[in-house]
């Protein structure tokens, strides 16, 4: 059986607030920490503090909440340090960068390269992270059919996530 296979935590991190968090941090880690013995990846403390940061909920964070983060850890909080972290952990397909919310959020197919889709609440800035590659396929088909070659897309959808609307009157 493939490592992905395992450490796939999508299900759980497709669902919203009500599941058990604790299982979506402890697989992301997990998967953060082999893929970096595997890879010969430095995983410093730093790296480690930013990635748990972001893995505090689903919702995306800015660069200013991971420096708040940081400096309540301990660490020097400088913006070149944590954005050389988030770029790291960005470059390795563990988070995302979403432009919308110029903000970072922890992926939830983590270890693995795809074409990522998020669906971004605008009240909460929770962020689903859709299906791996799924989204993307009639985007792919349309771009066969007119001889585009497509090498890679991101797709940020806008809306209100269940809760808020539930909690809307
Ligand atoms: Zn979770
Ligand atoms: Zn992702
Ligand atoms: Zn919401």
């Amino acid at each position: 059986m493939s490592m992905t296979k395992i450490l796939d935590n999508s299900d759980a991190m497709d669902k919203h607030h009500h599941h058990d968090h604790t299982e979506c941090i402890e697989l992301s880690e997990a998967t953060l920490e082999l893929y970096c013995a595997e890879h010969k990846l430095k995983l410093t403390p730093l790296r480690r503090t930013v990635f748990s940061a972001l893995l505090a909920d689903h919702t995306a964070k800015g660069a200013y909440d991971i420096l708040d983060r940081l400096r309540d850890a301990g660490f020097s909080a400088q913006p070149p340090l944590a954005y050389r972290a988030l770029d790291f952990l960005v470059e390795h397909g563990f988070a995302h960068r979403i432009e919308k919310l110029n903000a970072y959020l922890a992926c939830g197919h983590p270890g693995r390269l795809h074409n990522p889709a998020f669906f971004i609440c605008q009240h909460c800035k929770l962020v689903q992270e859709a299906a791996a590659d799924k989204p993307v396929s009639s985007l792919r088909e349309e771009a066969d059919s007119t001889g585009f070659r497509l090498t890679s897309t991101v797709i940020e959808a806008i809306g209100e996530c269940a809760d808020c609307q539930r909690a809307a009157p």
